[in-house]
C-alpha cells in the first residue's frame, strides 16, 4: 500500500487502564508506524479521544461545549503519538481543522501533500472541527481527502462481529463483509455517516485488533487477519 489511513480509538491508546495513556501501548504501536513507514507507505492517522471524554456521555453541559472537549482530547492524543513517533526517530505533523495556535498546523491539503513528500508522519487531530461528529466521520473525510489506498482501523475487538462478542460467545466474525451490509445490519465498524461516506466515496476498511502482536505492519504487508469492509 503506498498511503494508508490509521485510525487508533483512543482507548486502544490507553491500554488496560482504558483512560489516559499507556506508554508501553503507544511506543508499540509507533515501532509499528516506523517499519511500514521505513518500506515505503505513507501514514496519515486519526486517533479518537474516548480516554479522555464523549461528547455525548454529558447531560449538563452543552452539546456543542462536550464536543469541543472532545474534539480538544483528540488534540491532546496526537500530540502525545506524535512525540512517542518522533522519540523513535520519525518525522512528523499535527494538522487541526480550527487554529490551535502554535500547537498544530492549521489543516491545508497541499501543506499535507508536501508533508507527506517530506516523509513525515500526518496527524489529523481536531476530528472533522465540528460538533455532531465524530473522528470515524473524520477518518473517512481525510482518507477520502489524502487519496488513501485503505483505512486501518486498528480496534480493541480483532475484527467486525455479527454480534458483541463481549456479550455473545458464540458471536461470528467476518472476513470479508461488504460495506451496505456493515449499514443494514448496523454491524458498528464505524458509525453511520462514516459507513455511508465510505459506501459513496468506495473507501474500503481493513478492521483489526490493535492489541494483536504487529497486526498493523501485518495488515501493511496483506497478512491480515482481521475483517476486510468491501465497497
Ligand atoms: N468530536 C466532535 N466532532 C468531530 C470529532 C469528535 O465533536 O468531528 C467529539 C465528540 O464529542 C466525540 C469526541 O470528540 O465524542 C471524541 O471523539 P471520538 O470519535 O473518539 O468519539 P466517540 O466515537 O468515541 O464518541
Amino acid at each position: 500500500m503506498k498511503r494508508v489511513l490509521l485510525k487508533l480509538s483512543g482507548e486502544a491508546l490507553a491500554g488496560e487502564k482504558k483512560t489516559g495513556f499507556d506508554e508501553e501501548t503507544v511506543l508499540g504501536v509507533a515501532r509499528q508506524i516506523q517499519k511500514v513507514a521505513e518500506e515505503g507507505t505513507q501514514v496519515g492517522i486519526v486517533i479518537g479521544g474516548g480516554n479522555f471524554w464523549r461528547g455525548r456521555t454529558s447531560e449538563t453541559i452543552n452539546r456543542n461545549k462536550a464536543d469541543q472537549i472532545g474534539m480538544l482530547a483528540t488534540v491532546m492524543n496526537c500530540i502525545y503519538v506524535s512525540d512517542i513517533c518522533r522519540f523513535v526517530g520519525l518525522k512528523t505533523e499535527i494538522y487541526t481543522p480550527f487554529a490551535c495556535g502554535a500547537f498544530t498546523k492549521l489543516y491545508s491539503k497541499d501543506r499535507v501533500e508536501e508533508d507527506f513528500d517530506h516523509g513525515k508522519i500526518i496527524f489529523f487531530a481536531g476530528g472533522t472541527g465540528h460538533p455532531y461528529f465524530s473522528t470515524d466521520t473524520a477518518t473517512v473525510l481525510r482518507a477520502v481527502e489524502i487519496e488513501a489506498d485503505a483505512i486501518l482501523l486498528a480496534k480493541a475487538v480483532d475484527g467486525i462481529y455479527d454480534s458483541d462478542p463481549k456479550v455473545n460467545p458464540d458471536a461470528k466474525k467476518y472476513e470479508k463483509v461488504s460495506i451496505q451490509e456493515v449499514i443494514d445490519k448496523k454491524l458498528a465498524a464505524v458509525d453511520l455517516t462514516a459507513s455511508i461516506m465510505c459506501m459513496e466515496q468506495k473507501m474500503p476498511m481493513l478492521v483489526f485488533g490493535l492489541e494483536e502482536k504487529d497486526s498493523i505492519i501485518n495488515t501493511v504487508h496483506g497478512k491480515f487477519n482481521g475483517t476486510e469492509v468491501t465497497v
